[in-house]
């Protein structure tokens, strides 16, 4: 696992700052987005600090998307949604802030939800 002590994320991971935990396991940490886009917005990261989709390997991206329709189904039945979105940007121009790799799960309630 790679820790990189500057990263938000990484201290998420460690505990050094609090956060709603959706799931967790060996490889991955899910928790609320502190920012809601819609309620139940949950980020999914890996553990070891991967700055991109770019620079991840094939066995930390296997272990991450594998782990996403377990957190996707405890926010369906956590929020009861109507629908979900799966979001993830990489450099800042597409809108990446926190460079420590992240799958957005955006839940959806209908139009006017606060989500384009
Ligand atoms: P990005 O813009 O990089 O795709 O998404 C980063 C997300 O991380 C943003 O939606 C932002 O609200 C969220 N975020 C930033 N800092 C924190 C934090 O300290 N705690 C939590 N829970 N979310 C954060
Ligand atoms: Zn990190």
């Amino acid at each position: 696992m790679t820790h990189d002590s500057n990263c938000i994320f990484c201290k998420i991971i460690n505990g050094d700052i609090p956060s709603a935990k959706v799931y967790e396991d060996e490889d991955v940490y899910a928790f609320l987005d502190i920012s809601q886009v819609t309620k139940g917005h949950t980020l999914v990261i890996p553990k070891t600090h991967t700055k991109d989709i770019y620079s991840t390997n094939e066995q930390v991206a296997e272990n991450l998307f594998a782990r996403i329709p377990k957190v996707a189904n405890a926010i369906k039945s956590a929020f009861q949604p109507i629908g979900l979105n799966l979001l993830n940007n990489n450099e800042e121009p597409a809108g990446q802030s926190v460079f420590h790799l992240h799958i957005h799960l955006i839940p959806r309630y209908g139009e006017n939800d606060g989500f384009e």
